[in-house]
């Protein structure tokens, strides 16, 4: 059903590791849990930012996907009990 990522939403065809959940990319879900535990988006979405970067994405296409993290499965509830 769903081809992303329910935390990042990176597509999955784009992941280059080995999934373990079928919810979640290689990157957010490891050694069988999840690596950023908080609820906190604007902290999750920093780190995403600064591994886009890292891996060598230009950061105008990685501010983009890291605006669309909140948009993600995972963090539409945190954001409806912030507003
Ligand atoms: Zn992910």
């Amino acid at each position: 059903m769903s081809a992303s990522c329910q935390s990042c939403l990176m597509p999955f065809s784009k992941d280059p590791g080995v999934r373990e959940s079928e919810k979640y990319c290689s990157y957010c879900f490891k050694n069988g849990e999840l690596c950023y535990k908080g609820d906190d988006l604007k902290e999750y979405q920093n780190i995403c930012y600064t591994n886009m970067v890292a891996k060598g994405m230009n950061k105008f296409q990685a501010r983009v996907f890291t605006f669309l993290i909140r948009f993600a499965p995972r963090w539409k509830k945190a954001n409806r009990r912030k507003d």
